[in-house]
C-alpha cells in the first residue's frame, strides 16, 4: 500500500537561501525558491486543457521567494510568493517529486 508524502516540518533552510521540507518518513528535501515557483502548475500557470506552461521563466524574479506558506487541509501547501502569486496550490506528492536531492534525481531502475 502506497502512502502519500507527508510533511512534518515545513520552513527556510539554515541560510534562508532554500525552503526546506522535513517528510514524516525523514527525508529532508531543500528547494531553491525559484525551482518551485517556475513548477507551479494552476491555471495561470499552466494552460489547463493542453497542460503547456503559461507562465514565461524571463517573468520570474530572481529572487522570488515565499512570503507565507499555507496547509491547504491535509493534502498540500500554497505559497504566496513575492511576485505577487498566491493561486499555485503544490499537493506533497508533487513536492517530493520535485525535490532536487541526489537520492531522487538518481534513476532508480525501475
Ligand atoms: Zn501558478
Ligand atoms: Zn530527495
Amino acid at each position: 500500500m502506497k502512502h502519500d508524502p507527508v510533511p512534518s516540518d515545513v520552513g527556510p533552510n539554515d541560510d534562508a537561501s532554500a525552503l526546506r521540507i522535513r517528510w514524516k518518513d525523514g527525508h529532508v528535501s531543500e528547494y531553491p525558491p525559484r525551482h518551485l515557483r517556475l513548477a507551479c502548475r494552476c491555471a495561470g500557470c499552466v494552460e489547463e486543457m493542453t497542460g503547456r506552461p503559461i507562465l514565461s521563466e524571463g517573468s520570474v524574479p530572481l529572487d522570488v521567494h515565499p512570503l507565507a506558506i499555507h496547509y491547504v487541509g491535509r493534502y498540500a501547501l500554497r505559497f504566496d510568493w513575492s511576485d505577487g502569486h498566491t493561486t499555485g496550490i503544490f499537493p506533497f506528492p508533487y513536492l517530493r517529486e520535485l525535490c532536487p536531492c541526489y537520492e531522487c534525481e538518481r534513476p532508480t531502475g525501475r
